[in-house]
């Protein structure tokens, strides 16, 4: 790639965050300059260089206007997508850059312009488009039918490479299969337990690390949310489809606390019918025989232990602060506590890992026997350590992580395990995606519904962000909690007010 910086300028509208996401794909901050319309007079413009017109989408819709030893300059008028309306074809400009950014760069990211992180949600949306065309001219579609012409329109229109569009609509066909349509009257319910033993090197989540005392003065403001959430819930004659305590780490707390914990969250809410009860038990090290027992007693039938990796010196580097043998321990305990779900997370692209130390954990993951194994790539997320130490970790090694999660893939389908959810996130390593893998029926209806966003979510606890579901507008609407826990306790009253006003829409 050329050493020289890339000056883009986009025209037409005023919010460049779409355009700039995808030149982060590509180019590392230090490689581009990105910028609204440059007016005569502007520091950077050379008014003689702009063209007076920048060419329409049947010529190129982007204009080479300068080049010199230091700096490529483009132009891009992207009115024209701004234009177009949600059955229209918006990326008429965007993947022209996307063209001159692999051209530039030789690279050709397998997500083609999408920089949003539910690219299943969008193979839905366009499944429900090409059904509302087809009644339109009364044509009769069978479900393969649907899906590959859905895969086409993700590959001609978006630019995706044919195995993603291909995941994507299989994904959202097995989601369809196993998950179903969120009932109306539903809401997943999620509480937040903002503690872990220590931080991991690469943390951006609400993760303190406090005293039992502290931890127990955040319990008070937690339950008492928690018992006004499931009066509310009542009387506005909603069901709690799905349940999710994560945080944080919410087997942190002595099996005292979460004893009493978990009996105030069944005292409140009305499970019948609940077809999920997740504990995010996440690091090993806080997972006891006794606290197993507590949440098996109190319902919970699905949790997470997250090896993250089974390299100790990877472990140790990333500061997780247990053993692989704390794994083993961990998953051993859960199997004869006799949950009936485990899920494990284990990422691509940990600092210091090559390819064999990836596939090594994985298949010692495999022989734990779990259902559900969650792959991830690094995501260096501004709040964490690893960003202060390397801004453009993420950056380095892409080719490395594809191949790691290529091979996982394969080599968990081989296994029996089937992708049933996925999401990508900004700033992974070489932007690719998360994909949770599972046996059989053995999904997480949590995670589907909160990648679906067709329905409410009720979030309690510090960091906590609740969403509104107006299903006639087809969006969502944001009720957050402060996501300090010492503001959270101080403020647990105005946190419930939040949720009566914008979450129940009760003025008193
Ligand atoms: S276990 Fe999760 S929430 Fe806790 S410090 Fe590590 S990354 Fe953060």
């Amino acid at each position: 790639m050329s050493e020289r910086i890339l000056d883009i300028e986009i025209r037409g509208t005023g919010n460049l965050n779409q355009y700039e996401e995808l030149v982060k794909v590509f180019l590392q901050p230090a490689q581009y300059r990105i910028h609204g319309e440059e007016t005569e007079g502007g520091a950077e413009a050379d008014p003689s260089m702009v063209p007076a017109a920048v060419p329409g989408p049947e010529n190129s819709p982007a204009a080479v206007v300068q080049e010199d030893p230091d700096v490529r300059r483009l132009v891009y008028d992207v009115s024209l997508d701004e234009a177009k309306d949600k059955a229209g074809d918006r990326y008429v400009v965007i993947r022209q850059m996307y063209e001159d950014l692999a051209a530039w760069t030789g690279k050709r990211p397998k997500w083609g312009v999408l920089t949003g992180i539910r690219p299943v949600k969008l193979a839905g949306e366009i499944e429900e488009r090409l059904d509302a065309q087809s009644e339109e001219r009364s044509e009769e579609r069978s479900e393969e039918e649907r899906a590959s012409a859905a895969e086409l329109l993700l590959q001609r229109q978006y630019l995706l490479h044919p195995h993603k569009a291909r995941l994507a609509t299989e994904i959202l066909h097995r989601q369809r299969r196993l998950a179903g349509q969120p009932p109306e009257d539903s809401l997943s319910l999620y509480i937040g337990i903002p503690f872990c033993p220590t931080r991991c090197l690469y943390c951006s989540f609400t993760s303190n690390q406090v005293s039992g005392e502290e931890i127990r003065r955040y319990m008070t403001a937690l339950e008492k949310e928690i018992r006004w959430a499931g009066e509310a819930v009542k009387k506005a004659g909603l069901r709690v489809e799905s349940v999710y305590m994560g945080g944080g780490t919410p087997t942190t707390p002595e099996p005292e606390l979460l004893e009493e914990l978990l009996g105030t969250v069944d005292e409140a809410f009305d499970f019948a019918g609940c077809r999920e009860y997740t504990v995010e038990a996440g690091r090993p090290d806080t997972i006891t025989a006794e606290k197993l027992e507590i949440l098996r007693n109190h319902g919970v039938d699905r949790i997470s232990i997250n090896p993250q990796s089974m390299q100790q010196r990877t472990l140790d580097l990333i500061g997780r602060k247990h053993t692989t043998e704390d794994v083993r321990r961990a998953f051993a305990l859960a199997k004869e506590a006799g949950l009936s779900s485990i899920n494990a997370d284990l990422i691509a692209g940990l600092p210091g890992e090559d390819y064999g130390d990836f596939t090594d954990s994985l298949e010692q993951m495999i022989g734990l026997g779990t259902d559900n194994i969650t792959l991830h790539t690094l995501a260096v997320k501004r709040a964490s350590r690893l960003k202060e130490r390397d801004e453009n970790f993420h950056y380095r090694d892409e080719e490395l992580r594809e191949k790691m999660l290529a091979y996982a893939g394969e080599r968990l389908r081989r296994e029996g395990f089937l992708p049933y959810y996925l999401y990508r996130q900004k700033h992974t390593s070489g932007n690719t995606e998360n994909i949770g893998f599972c046996r059989e029926d053995r999904i997480s209806i949590y995670n589907i519904r909160i990648m679906e966003e067709h329905q409410s979510i009720l979030a309690l606890g510090a960091g906590g962000i609740s969403k509104v579901w107006f299903p006639e507008q087809n969006r969502l609407e944001r009720v957050p909690n402060v996501s300090n826990y010492e503001i959270y306790i101080d403020r647990i009253d105005d946190m419930i007010d939040r949720k009566r006003k914008g979450f129940f829409g009760q003025e008193e």
